[in-house]
């Protein structure tokens, strides 16, 4: 199975040695070539160059990409794409001006939804979120982290890293696992939180091993929820089962989860919003990476994490969109790059690096996703005629994306 995409206007991120993440300044160059080639072939990036040296190639299927541009899928790093139901009401109720601590304490957020999804059957879960992934795999997405966290119960979490691994079975997208047991203290345990994370540290990761169903683990490090010593605690146990941390800390507040996760090695710290300088310094000279997830401060109108100040201290920074039914009910990564450069003050470069090989890196996928490199996974997008790739983020309520080709094949 071969693929010619020729004329392309700019093929983007094209790096012909493979790189696992660009941090600082680094992430302001976007290595392109100009009115360019590019061949796929069963599955993987052949082959690439300028127009003027393309091999005389006969009988290949041609897409031509006159006008347009070219550029590795995105790379979504956190979400927790698999849910039941909706959160609308208290989507109201924030409007009408309640926060999402009283939504929570009022029993709606995560534990809201962690009670339908009990309820929900494993073949209706896997249809809702069916029609989530195929959404987003139109608006370009090419490797996607899934977490678990809405069942809060064994069976139920269980359930939905067996629909997330089924998706990924039947579905052209690379697709990652995350335990996130420790998302929120459900009902039962509401005075007894140890005894809720004897069972995730327990019973659900041996499970959850024992079927191969994860490939990392979460915990929601955040006053109201679980501390940096329940942390440690968590990122220990999912070690002993193979499982490496990728955490969600410093949303509402600093309370030293980053350094938590530095120190356990975590693949990735996500949220960030609230970062302090000690923050910033104990990730230098790390290999985590900071996680930015700009449409879920959009969502809630809380503050957008400090993109600027971590670039320009020399770090890396990744962007996804943490989809999921109360804080973000959206996986559209295109927004999540113009919303990156909007609100965070992201050049464009940066926020297409953040969201191509960045992304890739904050799902261990980097050796095979997240730019143009001969034997990577050819996972592309194809945009409509455009002006240039600065139009991407700058006409941010329009779909820029004219076809999405996933592991070789046009997505129909
Ligand atoms: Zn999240």
């Amino acid at each position: 199975m071969k693929l010619l995409l020729r004329n392309i206007k700019q093929l983007l991120q094209v790096r012909d040695n493979s790189i696992d993440k660009v941090s600082g300044a680094e992430m302001k160059s976007l290595p392109l070539i100009e009115n360019a080639w590019l061949l796929l072939k069963d599955g993987l990036i052949a082959d690439y160059g300028p127009m003027s040296n393309m091999p005389d190639y006969q009988g290949f299927k041609t897409i031509d990409c006159t006008g347009k541009m070219v550029l590795p899928s995105w790379c979504d790093s956190h979400t927790h794409l698999v849910y039941a139901g909706n959160r609308e009401q208290e989507f109201v109720d924030r409007i009408n001006g309640l926060s999402y601590q009283e939504i929570a304490e009022k029993g709606g957020g995560i534990v809201n939804s962690a009670k339908t999804l009990q309820q929900t059957s494993e073949q209706d879960l896997y249809s809702q979120s069916a029609i989530r992934l195929e959404e987003i795999l139109k608006q370009g997405t090419g490797a996607i982290e899934i977490k678990s966290g809405y069942g809060l119960t064994t069976e139920a979490e269980l359930k939905i890293l067996r629909v997330a691994k089924k998706l990924g079975e039947n579905y052209p997208i690379k697709i990652k696992k995350t335990f996130l047991g420790a998302h929120a203290i459900p009902t039962e345990f509401k005075n007894n939180k140890d005894a809720y994370l004897d069972l995730v540290c327990g019973e659900m990761m041996q499970k959850i091993s024992e079927e191969k169903l994860a490939d990392y683990v979460d915990i929601f490090c955040e006053e109201g929820y679980f501390t940096v010593a329940d942390t440690e605690r968590v990122l220990e146990a999912g070690k002993k089962h193979g499982l490496s941390p990728k955490i969600h800390v410093n949303q509402f507040n600093a309370i030293g989860g980053v350094a938590a996760g530095v120190k356990h090695n975590a693949l990735s710290v996500d949220h960030l919003e609230i970062l302090n300088d000690d923050d910033i310094s104990v990730l230098k000279g790390s290999n985590t990476m900071p996680v930015a997830l700009p449409s879920c401060s959009y969502f809630l109108s809380i503050p957008y994490t400090p993109g600027r100040k971590i670039i320009d201290a020399g770090l890396p920074l990744a962007l996804a969109t943490d989809y999921n039914p109360g804080s973000t009910p959206s996986g559209n990564m295109n927004f999540v790059v113009a919303t990156a450069c909007i609100k965070m003050r992201l050049t464009p470069e940066e926020a297409i690096n953040a969201a191509t090989i960045n992304g890739a890196y904050a799902m261990g996928l980097s050796a095979s996703h997240g730019s143009i490199t001969k034997g990577k996974v050819a996972n592309v997008l194809i945009t409509k005629k455009i002006p240039s790739y600065g139009f991407l983020p700058y006409a941010f309520g329009s779909n820029n994306i004219d076809q999405v080709i996933l592991k070789g094949k046009t997505l129909e």
